[in-house]
């Protein structure tokens, strides 16, 4: 939460807005905290703790992933919700910023177990969210099956079908063409257009990604099929690399069969922390909060960090990265395209009608590059970083909507 609220601070100053409002927009609206009690499958019963926060509503519903990991606790996910707050302001869409988690370890559950957790959890949740209050969507340790069942746990308790209640939900009950790689594809946008403000084209450079899940993992394939030169790679178990690129399709299908990109033949293992300080160009931290901080990013030789996960680096990292002269491509920008085609689907849902994958496509597309290129313009405009001017944009569509509604009562 502290790099978070330093974010907030930096563009409040830039903003040059006054305490007050900066108050109201550090401070999360709503947090609710719940007890998940599961029976497991053995028999006993175990209670996790459950958390979801609305951060800001001011632009419409709250919107945001649900997070199942140990580390889940109420300050990680109000930095989370307050992210996702600047992230739909940065890219337009008509959202607030919210997020729940639930701390718990999902590879240490059945599916049954999980499913169980997920329906408690709904319930708890309940009074909070709906497709005009709070939408829900994949994270860390959830996936399109997990919005399954949060769907159809709402849907059953009000009595009908409501597929808009969440997003990243499986084709079958209502899910986008598209949503899965949407993540992905917007870092590899965002990529493509910051190489290019430098002259640089994502076929020249050599790249490192970590994490190697739903964002990592789409983000490696697809700068490879840009011809992106991809040496290395890592997960939560470790990393692999290959200084004349990795051979992607034959590392997806080792991870299909494995779980894992460790132990891929071909390749040498390497730590998550000795990927960060590749001898790379483009660097993509794709995985979980603070990796890049003041001393490992002393390290880092990429002239340009896209963030695929949300706060990937500290505040004291983004300084020593920007003295360093490194280019970072924020997380409110750079991981936006997951919540634009969450937007997509959920404007689908709500009008019932399904667009082609060539429709999605080309709209985030274009979103991503049109926030970009407002970012890049302010950025060079006010002579301050892409995060700052990201947080400015984001912060004052956050700020115009709240002053020009006014204060209740
Ligand atoms: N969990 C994703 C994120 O952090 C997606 C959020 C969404 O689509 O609502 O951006």
């Amino acid at each position: 939460m502290a790099t978070a609220q330093a974010q907030l601070r930096r563009a409040v100053e830039i903003l040059g807005y006054g305490e007050d409002l900066h108050e109201v927009l550090a401070t999360p609206r709503r947090e609710l905290r719940v007890a998940v009690p599961l029976r497991r499958d053995d028999g006993r019963v175990q209670v996790f703790t459950g958390y979801r926060v609305q951060h800001n509503i001011s632009r419409g519903p709250g919107k945001g992933g649900l997070r199942y990991a140990l580390g889940v606790d109420i300050d990680e996910v109000r930095a989370l919700a307050m992210w996702m707050t600047w992230k739909c302001a940065v890219v337009d869409v008509p959202y607030g910023g919210a997020k729940g988690g639930v701390t718990v370890d999902p590879h240490a559950h059945s599916t049954g177990e999980l499913e169980r957790i997920t329906r408690r959890y709904t319930s708890e949740i309940m009074p909070m969210i709906g497709p005009e209050r709070d939408i829900m969507a994949p994270d860390i340790g959830t996936n399109e099956q997990t919005m399954a069942w949060v769907m159809d746990t709402y849907s059953v308790n009000r009595g009908y079908t409501i597929p808009a209640v969440t997003t990243g939900k499986p084709l079958a009950v209502g899910g986008s063409l598209g949503r899965p790689t949407a993540t992905s594809q917007g870092v590899v946008h965002t990529a493509r257009a910051a190489l290019r403000a430098d002259g640089v084209e994502l076929s020249e450079v050599r790249a490192a990604v970590q994490g190697f899940g739903k964002v990592g993992s789409h983000t490696a394939r697809l700068l490879h099929e840009a011809g992106s030169r991809v040496v290395a790679v890592s997960d939560e178990h470790g990393g692999v690399r290959r200084d004349d690129g990795l051979d992607l399709p034959a590392l997806l299908e080792h991870v299909a069969s494995t779980g894992s990109v460790t132990g891929f033949p071909d390749a040498d293992p390497l730590s998550n922390e000795e990927l960060l300080a590749l001898d790379v160009d483009l660097l993509v931290p794709a995985a979980v909060e603070g990796v890049l901080d003041g001393e490992t990013a002393q390290h880092v030789k990429a002239r340009w960090v896209v963030e695929g996960a949300n706060g990937p680096t500290t505040s004291e990292g983004d300084r020593v990265l920007a003295e360093r002269g490194v280019v970072v491509v924020p997380d409110v920008l750079a991981n936006a395209g997951g919540v634009v085609v969450s937007y997509f689907e959920w404007v689908q849902a709500n009008q019932a009608y399904w667009w082609t994958e060539g429709e999605i496509a080309e709209r985030l597309e274009q979103r991503m590059l049109a926030s970009h290129a407002a970012v890049a313009a302010l950025a060079r405009a006010e002579s301050v970083t892409l995060r700052e001017a990201a947080m400015t944009i984001g912060v004052r569509r956050v700020a115009e909507a709240h002053l020009i509604r006014g204060l209740y009562p």
